[in-house]
């Protein structure tokens, strides 16, 4: 056997990646993902030196429509792959983590590996301070890519990981959250049609965010409930300002389209297919703007929830990330 180079097996990449915040990096620079702590004596504490102390604990929870999680079965087989995209309740940066077993490797090799641990050697990517700047895609999402390998001989075992910050970045969030913002928006719209709003409550922060999640839930879920928007719906109205000028920005980054002549606002159309994992990247990105409103939801003040029915948080990643890395019977 070659000497072996430095890694970690799968469930430290597990926990490593609960603890990797790109936003917060450590003082000294250290990168926990591309990097291996150096064995200190068993009492040390490896995460010092790795993890800043602002670092975000995350909070993973699992995107269920862009996740395909191989059975131990399908495992034995050589050509397949895990997915596993999750997203973090508290900070709402996105991870996807991909395990594959390439084609080469055969079944029986891959069935005399079974059971075997993981170690996984880190080879390429694009992070903040690498040879390779990260990548930022269309939306301005900043991406970092870590890719691994199996020192294992003769496993075939690849994993990839992709982490990118959120859609909704602080000046959308400020128009959708910022409650000086909203009511200065309702009572314009109220001061311009006041026989048909006066006396209705300015929407408090959790509707707004509410509202929105319910537009794009029925645009990407219930394509025939999803309905151009008169922009002299009341309720849309009162929620992103007279013909939703003010919230614009936002409404077209999301793929709202306005039709000038109908003074309507026409709502993203993606290809109803609704093959699972999503492939489309356009219901991907759908489905990331709805997560990324259930975290804003869930983040509101108790006040402002009581009485708004949502949906709760998809379930904690934790064993998704453990399985998606072949990792869960560690
Ligand atoms: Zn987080
Ligand atoms: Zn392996």
């Amino acid at each position: 056997m070659p000497p072996q180079r430095p890694g970690k097996t799968a469930p430290r990449l597990a926990e490593d990646i609960r603890l990797y915040d790109p936003v917060h990096l450590p003082g000294t620079g250290l990168n926990l993902l591309s990097q291996v702590p150096p064995v200190y004596p068993e009492d040390a504490d490896k995460t010092v030196d790795f993890v800043s102390p602002f670092a975000c604990q995350h909070t993973y929870i699992t995107k269920e429509n862009q996740t395909y999680l191989a059975t131990a079965e399908q495992r034995r087989r050589p050509g397949i792959s895990s997915k596993l995209s999750a997203v973090c309740s508290k900070c709402r940066y996105h991870l996807q983590v991909v395990m594959h077993h390439s084609i080469s490797g055969n079944a029986f090799a891959l069935s005399s590996m079974a059971g075997h641990v993981h170690h996984l050697v880190y080879k390429s990517g694009r992070q903040q301070g690498s040879r390779m700047a990260e990548e930022v895609t269309d939306k301005g999402q900043v991406v970092e890519t870590y890719h691994y390998q199996c020192s294992h001989v003769p496993c075939s075992a690849m994993v990839s990981l992709r982490i990118l910050s959120p859609l909704i970045n602080p000046q959308f969030l400020e128009l959708l959250s910022d409650p000086d913002l909203i009511r200065e928006r309702a009572e314009e719209a109220i001061a311009d049609q006041p026989e048909r709003l006066e006396g209705m409550a300015i929407p408090t922060p959790i509707t707004v965010l509410d509202n929105l999640r319910l537009y794009l839930h029925n645009a990407l879920h219930s394509h025939e409930r999803s309905k151009a928007i008169s922009s002299s719906n009341k309720r849309f109205m009162l929620s992103f300002g007279l013909e939703g000028t003010a919230c614009k920005d936002v409404l077209e980054f999301l793929g709202f389209v306005y039709d000038s002549e109908a003074g309507s606002w026409q709502p993203p159309c993606p290809t109803p297919w609704t093959l699972q994992p999503y492939q489309d990247t356009q219901r991907i990105f759908l489905d990331d703007i709805i997560q990324e409103l259930l975290c804003l939801l869930h983040q509101r003040p108790a006040s402002e929830k009581r009485g708004v029915s949502f949906p709760a948080l998809p379930l904690q990643s934790t064993n998704d990330i453990l399985s998606a890395l072949d990792a869960l019977e560690c």
